[in-house]
């Protein structure tokens, strides 16, 4: 059993790692950000309450989010493990996700949280550069800035909390994508998280 978070500023490349790291331990990837892009293609009734503050590049409210991973984390696929790609992004979302997991048997909570480390002037340039290739709608540079200044003011302050946890394993973001997920392996292993498959 294997739970994870990854957190960071947006474009350190949580999303991509989530996806590779799910991938090696068999375990879902649970990311917010992903659920509300689907509700908001699909048009269901969260999906266009989500869109006004995802295109403002604000947070949803924790009355849509929070039920949103409540239900998702009673699935029968995370019995073994999962990894949270974007939530908890504020430390009302970490106490919820603190009940959520007692709720549900999981103990303490989570075995580690990853992370992601990148400059700002290296996220400003990857996420100009998924808007042109991918166009999200929250990737345009005021929007981008934005989303900085959220992460900062809401997001950054969980790093102190699950530091007094000693949860914390802090990797850098720069470079290829395979010498990231190298790194994350890495640094989990050395607190003793073997990413493979059981
Ligand atoms: P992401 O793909 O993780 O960058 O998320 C995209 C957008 O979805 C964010 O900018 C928020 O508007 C929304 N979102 C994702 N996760 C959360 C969360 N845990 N709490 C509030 N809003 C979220």
């Amino acid at each position: 059993m294997t739970r994870l978070l990854l957190i960071g500023p947006p474009g350190a490349g949580k999303g991509t790692q989530a996806v590779r790291l799910s991938a090696a331990c068999g375990i879902p990837a649970i990311s917010t950000g992903d659920i509300f892009r689907a509700n908001v293609a699909e048009e269901t009734e969260l999906g266009l309450k989500a869109k006004e503050f995802m295109d403002a590049g604000k947070y949803v409210p924790d009355s849509l989010t929070n039920d949103l991973v409540r239900s998702r984390l009673l699935e029968a696929d995370v019995e073994g493990g999962f990894l949270l790609d974007g939530y908890p992004r504020t430390t009302a979302q970490v106490d919820e996700l603190d009940d959520i997991l007692a709720a549900g048997g999981h103990g303490d909570g989570l075995d580690a949280v990853v992370l992601l480390v990148a400059d700002s002037d290296e996220i400003v340039a990857r996420l100009t550069k998924r808007a042109a290739e991918q166009g999200r709608s929250d990737d345009t540079e005021n929007v981008i800035r934005h989303r900085l200044d959220v992460y900062e003011e809401q997001t950054a302050p969980l790093i102190d909390v699950y530091t007094a946890r000693e949860l914390v394993v802090t990797v850098d973001g720069l470079g290829s994508v395979d010498d990231v997920t190298e790194r994350i392996t890495q640094a989990l292993e050395a607190r003793g998280i073997v990413l493979s498959h059981a």
